[in-house]
């Protein structure tokens, strides 16, 4: 079994589903007492946090890239970076190490390829909704149409990420807010929505909606588990 790193804490209540996923999708494939060889290199949250909103990429790049390198250097055979937002650093993380990055875009986009659907609603941070390092290769690379919700409504959905989310709060309010926007991408012709922020399924999960929901914390963990076992 190959060995996983994870570059993790962005936020801990969402690495804290990518342990539990890898480890059930481990468990599903071999069976038996299986689990994942995994390492973690957990950030503060707080110093990554704060580059983003100044925009300092750089700054935030130079801790992942560190990250990145300790996990290589402990054995680590490839790397998920457990955040859609920080894939805005993705290249420079895979530059700086000779072990792949797994891409949550790409694990994701493939998903829905298979299942059919070429027109996409995304909700994420403002981040990934509004730069194109995300939705641009969905776009560019993948072929598909992706829709993001109007100003005033990224700016709900970014603030509940930060502001509950991240810090463990699942509030009925917020969800509320969120099925409504989910709803209104779905009038305006998604056939399905990206869960585009590994915390978001803390909140809306697939009991909540008729829309097929893409949940990337469960996409990229259980991509992980097959590429640890070789499928
Ligand atoms: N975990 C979130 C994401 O998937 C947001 C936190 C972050 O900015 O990394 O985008």
């Amino acid at each position: 079994m190959k060995k996983i790193g994870l570059i993790g804490g962005m936020s801990w209540e969402s690495t804290e589903l990518y342990y539990r996923n890898i480890n059930t999708e481990i468990k599903n494939i071999l069976g038996g007492h299986h689990s994942a060889k995994l390492v973690l290199e957990s950030v503060d949250f707080e110093i990554i946090k704060n580059y983003q909103h100044d925009n300092n990429w750089e700054a935030a790049a130079t801790e992942l890239v560190q990250c990145a390198k300790n996990l290589e250097k402990v054995g680590a055979e490839f790397v998920l970076i457990c955040t859609n937002t920080m894939h805005k650093v993705a290249p420079e993380i895979s530059e700086s190490i000779e072990i792949p990055v797994i891409h949550l875009a790409d694990a994701t986009a493939e998903r829905i390829k298979s299942s059919g659907f070429t027109r996409v609603g995304f909700l994420g941070t403002k981040f990934s909704m509004e730069d194109e390092f995300y939705v641009g290769r969905l776009r560019d690379k993948y072929g598909l149409t992706v829709e993001v919700p109007n100003e005033e409504d990224r700016k709900i959905i970014h603030n509940v990420i930060y502001d509950e989310l991240c810090l463990g709060q699942v509030l009925e309010s917020s969800r509320v807010e969120y099925l409504r926007i989910m709803d209104e991408l779905h009038l305006r012709g998604v056939e399905c929505i990206i869960e585009g922020c590994t915390e978001i399924v803390m909140l809306v999960d697939q009991t909540h909606t008729e829309i097929p929901l893409f949940d990337t914390t469960m996409i990229h963990a259980q991509e992980a588990a097959k590429i640890a076992v070789g499928k």
